[in-house]
């Protein structure tokens, strides 16, 4: 990869002819229309947040160093923006006063500015590394420079690894804040649709969990059929089951839910009202695990983290069913008490035993002292695997 360090482009060499894209949230050209700012593999802008673009701003204004810049040459002797993508559409956007910063307590606008400000900054040369080189190894190398300020995402290097047509139809589905249907998703999906947060769930969902080599093996298509199919499966399936939109259900592992339980048939009446129950109980911990809980027949408990006795009440319970075995000179454990094995007299010290709901909790007992008996571990393990 050849490389060569340039310090004669200005801020005004890179705004002229700076164009901005407002609803992709993109800067595109500068440089007289000879540089393209967002490639493909670039993610959208997100420093437009009144903190870090204003501190770019900022810091030219001060002359403080911006930071490296590094440009691609490519074939047709046109640039892109390799690094500095996020710094330079800040630039951009403030010379074209799309926003204002605090200067000397008052809000200014780039138009409203002092012309010597102006000139200051327009007259700030930048540091650029020109790359010249194979595709592969720009790529390779972009993956292993680090992005001032935010640093990428997974799914941000995995896109500029494997940028191509499959990645462009993907981003215009999956990473679009202007897409109708991100509130609708937004219910089941936790993340950033910027962040590309939403794609990468949507590609785990579709390979189950090896996004890397679909992203790989799709790189060339000219279509996401499969991505978008299956994704709306998943999100067709999760709304015909669970009628209602719980707070809860916000980044389950759907994909793996989907694949597992998508050929039980469910009563979505009986599954609401069992999710209405179960999200009143206030014994259990893990409402994240109510769905699955569901799903698979209401049968693991282990999801639902049911709240257990405190160490009070296990004392208390320990020596009073003790001080009865002793008089009785049977074992302290009931079910050793009244089995025919050598455990039959035995006192298990506290520290062997275990707390164990006499009715249980998934028919209803509540977690209290007056249904709390302490088992000895053997007993209270078969019966927790009944
Ligand atoms: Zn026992």
């Amino acid at each position: 990869m050849k490389t060569k360090l340039r310090t004669d482009i200005t801020v005004r060499d890179l705004c002229e002819g700076f164009v901005y894209n407002e609803l992709e949230g993109k800067g595109l050209y500068g440089l007289s229309g000879k540089l393209t700012i967002q490639p493909e593999y670039q993610r959208n802008y997100i420093y437009a947040d009144g903190k870090k673009d204003v501190a770019v701003i900022e810091s030219v204004l001060n002359q403080y160093p911006l930071g490296l810049i590094y440009f691609n040459k490519t074939m047709d002797g046109r640039f892109e923006v390799l690094d500095g993508q996020q710094r330079i559409t800040s630039l951009g956007r403030y010379v074209t006063d799309r926003f204002a910063v605090k200067i000397d307590n008052m809000e200014q606008y780039f138009s409203g500015l002092a012309s010597d400000k102006q000139q200051l900054i327009l007259n700030t040369p930048l540091l650029i590394y020109e790359c010249e080189g194979a595709e592969s190894e720009i790529k390779q190398w972009f993956r292993t420079i680090n992005i001032a300020g935010v640093p990428l995402s997974d799914q941000e290097l995995l896109n500029a690894v494997y940028s191509g047509p499959f990645v462009t139809l993907a981003k215009a589905e999956f990473s679009n804040s202007q897409n109708a249907m991100i509130q609708k998703w937004s219910a089941y999906i936790k993340g950033a649709v910027n962040r590309q947060e939403f794609l990468q769930c949507a590609l785990d969902w579709v390979s189950h969990g090896k996004i890397e080599a679909y992203m790989s093996q799709h790189r060339y298509d000219n279509n996401i059929c499969e991505l978008k199919t299956y994704f709306n499966t998943v999100i067709d399936w999760i709304t015909a089951v669970f009628t209602d939109v719980e707070r809860e259900m916000c980044g389950l592992e759907w994909g793996r839910l989907y694949e597992t339980y998508h050929n039980t048939p469910y009563n979505p009446t009986a599954v609401s009202q069992a999710v209405h129950r179960l999200m009143e109980d206030p014994y259990i911990q893990n409402r994240k695990g109510i769905f699955e809980y569901i799903l698979g027949g209401e049968h693991d408990t282990r999801l639902l983290n049911v709240r257990v006795f405190d160490e009070a009440t296990k004392k208390k319970v320990y020596r009073k069913q003790t001080e009865a075995a002793q008089r009785a000179g049977v074992s302290n454990c009931p079910l050793c008490a009244i089995g025919h094995e050598a455990n039959r007299t035995r006192l298990w010290k506290l520290s062997e035993m275990d707390a164990d709901h006499v009715s249980a909790w998934s028919r209803g007992g509540a977690t209290t002292i007056e249904n709390c008996q302490m088992l000895c571990r053997t007993h209270n393990h078969a019966k927790g695997n009944r």
